[in-house]
């Protein structure tokens, strides 16, 4: 059978979609989404992220909300709409009911919405990797869809859908990706978000508590799938650990702090997340802050998190009338 070829505009540009269901002074922001922009903005394919803070109406979950009505008209010009973290499956319907026509992608997150709240297709891969050529395939540039794809085929009367993996899938191409976030969203309740929003950096991902539930005796007999089952049981982050050299992070660090605060100086407030930043926190930033001629934080204020104590927020508060810390760096 052949591979059934779901097509989105070849002219729209792409929604990315970021709800924000907190504070923005959080770590759960958009920083993946807003990377994967940027990767797509890098490959010549025209995007917004698109922002919508969760109000209490839209909690009811019905449609009749003010923000979800403004979501509706601020997406009618994209093509297809991607989204990763959604805060209920009747919101997708909605937006599909809302919005014929349109293409859903959906991305892999930290829990797979695959039947939840699905979409036409499900991008099971590195979104950053495989989106850009998923894009160009649906809008009819090239000829094989890209590997790490499902494609949505309509299941039993009254069931799930099933998902298929194109046959003819290609490899996507591999390439480092800079980090270029797309810092500027566009925002459909703006009056909903505080007045100072926050960006966060990143030092080694994962967490370095990497206990293997298999050497675990209350696990015996439980199959634990490749990849899944280190750290804590009731947290993915524990899943792996980059663990890169101090100076090589210390750098990747500074690097995303430059970017932030040269494309978007009105961030003043940068958040880092690290579960371990302990061993090139001191070196890394001392040079930066007693240089004395060297502009700097306002302050710095790091607490910790995670329920083990480990995960460990430092939070540089920049004040916008200094100089960019970045500069300096
Ligand atoms: S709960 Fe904390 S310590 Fe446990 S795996 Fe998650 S981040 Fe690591």
């Amino acid at each position: 059978m052949a591979t059934p070829h779901p097509r989105c505009s070849a002219e729209a540009p792409v929604a990315i979609l970021s709800f924000h269901s907190h504070s923005d002074r959080s770590f759960l922001d958009d920083r993946e989404l807003a990377l994967l922009s940027g990767v797509l903005r890098d490959a010549g394919i025209a995007n917004d992220l698109v922002l919508a803070v969760i109000t209490r109406e839209m909690e009811r979950d019905d449609g009749e909300s003010e923000v979800e009505r403004r979501l509706v008209e601020a997406l009618a010009d994209y093509d297809p709409i991607v989204y990763e973290r959604v805060w209920s499956p009747g919101l997708v319907e909605r937006l599909r009911g809302k919005l014929p026509g349109k293409l859903f992608v959906g991305l892999r997150g930290e829990h797979v919405l695959l039947d939840a709240a699905p979409a036409d297709v499900f991008c099971d891969g590195e979104a950053q990797r495989v989106l850009p050529p998923l894009i160009r395939w649906l809008r009819g540039e090239s000829a094989a869809p890209p590997q790490g794809i499902l494609l949505r085929a309509e299941g039993e009367p009254g069931g799930p859908p099933r998902w298929l993996a194109p046959a003819d899938a290609v490899a996507a191409p591999a390439g480092s990706v800079r980090h270029a976030p797309n810092l500027r969203p566009v925002v459909v309740n703006p009056e909903a978000l505080p007045p100072t929003r926050t960006f966060s950096v990143t030092g080694n991902g994962g967490c370095p508590f990497q206990l293997d539930a298999r050497q675990n005796a209350l696990y015996a007999g439980i199959h634990i799938p490749d990849g899944i089952g280190r750290g804590c049981a009731f947290c993915t982050t524990g899943n792996h650990y980059e663990g890169r050299p101090n100076a090589e992070t210390a750098a990747s660090v500074f690097e995303q702090i430059r970017y932030v605060r040269a494309n978007a100086p009105e961030l003043t407030r940068l958040v880092l997340k690290d579960q371990n930043p302990f061993s090139y926190l001191t070196w890394c930033w001392q040079d930066a802050l007693f240089r004395p001629t060297a502009p700097h934080p306002s302050a710095w204020i790091v607490f910790p998190l995670c329920s083990f104590g480990v995960l460990i927020l430092g939070w540089l508060v920049f004040e916008s009338t200094r100089p960019s810390f970045g500069d300096a760096l």
